[in-house]
């Protein structure tokens, strides 16, 4: 048995399969009013026996254990979420209620689209709102998460090439980029090239020039990058990249830096995602359901996923003649929930409140950065934009590494932010507060980490042997990766396995 425990103090909470026990039920049921039925009559091959190992419980049983579950989870509602890269903002409650509206929440994806012109409607209309936001020409809103929407843009180019007569072989991708970006270049068939960060920590033109032959079908980038930094050569970078005929892909995972503020059409893009998960504060599913829309300029539009929802005299209309599409790369409209809370946000803050979005995000960051700089070194002096990436380059003669840093924040009741990541930074600790956090809350992350960095001088092995307070401790991470335990075994079986 555990110890006693006081209320509201988490523990270690066991599966459900070891909560309650035999013959205990949650529910009743009135008695049988119809002739109890004859199992004999049921071939025995066709006869379900008992399930052995199901859980019995009541109804307390049950409440308890998901209640105390659900406090085993950080999320946004509890407090700030600054893993980089992620945009873990609030999502604001509007959005929930209008995603559960019942005409647009009970919708059937097979209805008729006579009968469903609202929420054909609602995707019409979100699809001008981020084609005003972005510049570009047109979007699919298929894509399931941004990697899908990577995929599909990677497509797209691959397609626009055929056309022109080769597919050619090569997308070439800055080495400080998200991983799901060269995987989905590979898994268009291409061959994926570095290129290099320089020392301002933006893509280093000359060597994209150098790189940039007939072979090469495109770039991906991220703008701002993925150390934050806005590409200030942008207009080079694209040229360079059109003068050979490639076409630029831009991830616009980071979004946030630049709602309302700038426009990736604007910058000569062919080709961008965007994460509504992410800049549109829908939520983040642990995987899913996400929203990677993806916005195309004029020389990709007729390559973009069938069918488009399209207006036509009035009415909403699905126009499935596309003869040079890439076909559905979703079954349905994609995740619809997500495009109802996506209109509502956008909506609900204006031309205006999206611009305060990117420059509040960009001042929290700002502030963060410019209060822990002294104790973890900026990896590079490049001004940064919506995050900010530290290392724990005055940590280490201490034995204290960014992975004990992440772990013991933990204790301060704090979600770690995205470490190791990217990995042109050594020990990178990357940061995104959001526009959504009061200067309370990020002052009280300041005094987390500053904290840390003080322990890790007067006590390193209190740094290095946390969390301390969670119910669980430090994984062997190895083993945890390559050995998951995924699935519960009752007792006898592990016994047995
Ligand atoms: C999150 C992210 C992606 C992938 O998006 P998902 O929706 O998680 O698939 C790609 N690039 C960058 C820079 C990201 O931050």
């Amino acid at each position: 048995m555990s110890a006693p425990r006081r209320a509201g103090v988490l523990r270690e909470e066991p599966t459900i399969f070891e909560v309650g026990s035999r013959g205990r039920v949650g529910h009743s049921l009135p008695p049988l009013d119809v002739p109890e039925s004859d199992f004999s009559t049921i071939p025995e091959g066709v006869r379900r026996g008992p399930i052995d190992g199901m859980p019995e419980v009541s109804e307390v049983d049950v409440v308890r254990h998901f209640v105390r579950l659900s406090r085993l989870n950080y999320a946004v509602d509890l407090g700030l979420y600054p893993l980089g890269s992620c945009t873990m903002k609030y999502n604001p409650k509007i959005n929930e209620e209008l995603a559960r509206v019942e005409g647009l929440a009970r919708a059937h994806p097979l209805q008729d689209p006579e009968t469903a012109q609202g929420c054909l409607r609602v995707i019409w209309e979100l699809e001008r709102s981020l084609r005003q936001i972005t510049g570009m020409q047109r979007f699919t809103l298929q894509p399931a998460a941004g990697a899908h929407g990577e995929m599909v843009g990677i497509l797209m180019i691959r397609a626009h090439h055929v056309k022109s007569g080769r597919p050619r072989a090569t997308i070439l991708v800055p080495d400080s980029a998200h991983g799901t970006n060269p995987a989905s270049a590979a898994m268009a068939g291409y061959k994926v090239e570095q290129v290099p960060t320089n020392a301002k920590g933006c893509i280093d033109l000359a060597a994209l020039r150098a790189k940039m032959t007939g072979e090469v079908a495109g770039l991906m980038l991220t703008n701002p990058n993925t150390l934050g930094i806005f590409e200030e050569e942008i207009e080079g970078i694209v040229a360079a990249v059109h003068e050979k005929g490639g076409l630029v892909y831009m991830d616009g995972a980071n979004m946030n830096a630049l709602v309302g503020v700038a426009r990736p059409g604007d910058m000569g893009i062919d080709v961008l995602h965007l994460n509504l998960h992410k800049t549109f504060s829908t939520p983040h599913g642990g995987g899913g359901p996400g929203s990677g829309p993806v916005g195309v300029s004029r020389t990709l539009e007729p390559y973009l996923p069938a069918p488009l929802v399209e207006e036509s005299s009035g009415r909403m209309v699905l126009n499935e003649k596309r003869p040079d599409s890439i076909g559905r790369v979703s079954s349905f409209f994609g995740n619809f929930g997500m495009h109802v809370r996506a209109l509502a946000y956008i909506r609900s803050l204006g031309a205006d409140g999206l611009r305060l979005v990117a420059e509040r995000a960009v001042l929290n960051a700002n502030y963060i950065r410019a209060k822990l700089k002294d104790l973890y070194p900026v990896a590079f002096e490049t001004p940064s934009l919506h995050e900010t990436i530290l290392s724990d380059r005055l940590l280490e003669e201490k034995g204290v590494r960014t992975l004990d840093v992440a772990k013991r924040l933990l204790d301060y009741g704090f979600h770690p932010p995205t470490i190791y990541f990217p990995l042109v930074v050594h020990g990178a600790i990357m940061i995104e507060p959001t526009e959504t956090e009061p200067k309370a809350e990020l002052d009280a992350f300041i005094t987390a980490m500053r904290t840390i960095a003080h322990e890790a001088s007067t006590d390193p092995d209190l740094v290095r042997g946390a969390p301390h307070t969670t119910p669980v401790g430090r994984l062997d991470e190895a083993e945890a990766a390559r050995r998951p335990r995924l699935r519960y075994k009752p007792e006898r079986d592990r016994a047995a396995s």
